[in-house]
């Protein structure tokens, strides 16, 4: 328990939330000021502040639990899909620094979506940019 991060009060029940889901390790509930009615928000229970910082361990326990919820989301709101979406550093717009994956149930012309402005790499670009993610991973 981090002090003064909401999402580990939510976790504990210090702070109430309207849980749909819970485990050893996770909560999900509903988030307050859903994109759509549904729009659920699923975390681990120990804090870290994103998929910067989250082990393997815990995001592969965590994310197990997304098919299911999905699921349940389509079946309880009548929406045909969904967006998961994880929001990682400021610039991604992350505003609660505690691990968390939104599940958005979606419809055909909601409204919702991202502005998508696909862009494209000039010639050698994009092989430069591979070297440099590659050798990040390889170390050095
Ligand atoms: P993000 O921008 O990815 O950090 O999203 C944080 C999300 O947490 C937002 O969608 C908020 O509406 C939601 N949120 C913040 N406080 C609460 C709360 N007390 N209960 C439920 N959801 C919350
Ligand atoms: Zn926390």
């Amino acid at each position: 328990m981090t002090a003064n991060c909401i999402f580990c009060k939510i976790a504990s029940g210090q702070i109430p939330s309207l849980r749909v889901f819970e485990s050893d390790d996770a909560v999900a509930f509903l988030d307050i000021a859903p994109l759509a009615p549904g729009h659920i928000l699923l975390i681990p229970k120990s804090h870290c502040s994103s998929l910067l910082e989250v082990s393997p361990e815990v995001l592969s326990r965590l994310t197990a639990h997304l098919p299911s919820l999905a699921r349940a989301i389509l079946s309880s709101t009548g929406a045909t899909g969904l967006n998961v979406l994880q929001n990682s550093g400021e610039s991604s717009g992350q505003a609660v620094f505690h691990l968390h994956f939104h599940l958005i149930p979606r419809v055909s012309d909601d409204g919702l979506g991202f502005r998508w402005n696909a862009g494209a790499y000039a010639a050698g670009e994009a092989e430069s940019m591979q070297r440099r993610i590659r050798s990040s991973l390889a170390g050095h």
